[in-house]
């Protein structure tokens, strides 16, 4: 079903903003390669601030708590302050950051998902949100469409509105540590704001691009996501796509015992210590089931479209667009455990 928001006459828009902001981060990364900046702190800061932010604040904040809702956080300004870390990952706003995604979901691999592999690899990894009109104009409208949920919360829209407030403040406060800590404030900002950024954008890029063309699939999804280990490791789990694609409201997207999966990891030992519940996780039992049926995928795509095709204000239909549609049709393949 085609609606007036994915059938828009393309009009093609340069996203200078983001384009200048991103070739500033990458021209800084290239002075990790001066030597003269290197200090071992400065990479242990630069790994550590990789899985902070890249981690905790991409793949289990913007990612599986707000796009997904794959469990809840407590208390409730918990989910503010990782959301501020997933800033520092300059990755752009939550709110728009997770209409993208889910409109990735609700049309993958077809003409009108924001970051398909089938136009190019270059495409999919990075150069899909140069030209925001021809795929996701990050407009109040857009943002209502795909992200009423959030757009409705005022403290994500004010995080949204301030986003870039964060990565600076960070780069801010490494570079006056490190020269407190010193004299070397310049290089813990070369390793740990320039160079761990980048890292960090493409680590995340590469589950846009490498697990929809490389890896196994274990489930016969209506996509090309693929399961790609190597892309699981620096993605603290995201690489098991083709899991994710399957199970998409699933906390853990490792589902197999060789699909180490950090990211759940780190949410489950928080559900153990009082800081997340409501954790759903996939029955792998049932995993071979319904990978031969393939009736999870086609059945979750079809109703995430049918909910964006109708939009509403009702709460029930916000609900509907944001994942409920995707939970109630993994309802009889989830388990959720309340610990907290
Ligand atoms: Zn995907
Ligand atoms: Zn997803």
């Amino acid at each position: 079903m085609s609606t007036h928001a994915v059938s828009a006459p393309p009009k093609v828009n340069i996203a200078w903003g983001p384009i200048i902001w991103m070739a500033f981060l990458h021209t800084g990364a290239l002075l990790a390669f001066v030597p003269g900046f290197f200090t071992w702190s400065g990479l242990v800061i630069c790994l550590v601030l990789h899985w902070l932010t890249g981690g905790i604040g991409i793949c289990m904040t913007y990612h599986r708590l707000l796009t997904h809702s794959s469990f809840k956080v407590h208390p409730g300004w918990l989910k503010y302050v990782l959301t501020a870390i997933g800033c520092c990952a300059s990755e752009g706003g939550p709110i728009g950051w997770v209409a993208d995604h889910r409109k990735h979901h609700a049309y993958s691999d077809e003409p009108d998902d924001v970051h398909t592999p089938k136009v190019s690899f270059g495409w999919a990894h990075m150069f899909w949100w140069m030209t925001p009109d021809v795929t996701c104009d990050h407009t109040p409208e857009y943002y209502k469409r795909w992200a009423p949920d959030l757009y409705k919360d005022r403290g994500l829209r004010f995080i949204d509105n301030t986003h870039l407030v964060y990565p600076l403040a960070l780069g801010a406060s490494l570079y006056f540590a490190g020269q407190y800590y010193g004299g070397i404030g310049l290089s813990w900002v070369v390793w740990g704001f320039f160079a761990r950024t980048v890292l960090v954008l493409h680590s995340t890029w590469l589950v846009n691009s490498a697990t929809h063309v490389w890896g196994y699939r274990t489930h016969e999804t209506r996509d090309d996501s693929r399961n790609l280990w190597w892309v699981a490791i620096v993605t603290y789990g995201e690489g098991w796509h083709n899991n994710h694609h399957a199970f998409q409201t699933s906390a853990a997207h490792g589902l197999d015992w060789w699909e180490i999966d950090t990211t759940y990891i780190a949410i489950k030992l928080m559900s153990y210590v009082g800081l997340a519940s409501d954790v759903k996780v996939a029955k792998p039992e049932k995993n071979s089931a319904r990978a031969t049926t393939g009736v999870s995928a086609s059945s979750i795509s079809q109703a995430t479209k049918q909910a964006i095709a109708t939009p509403s204000d009702s709460i029930s239909t916000t609900q509907n667009v944001t994942g409920s549609p995707t939970i109630e049709s993994n309802t009889e393949m989830l388990t959720t455990s309340t610990t907290a």
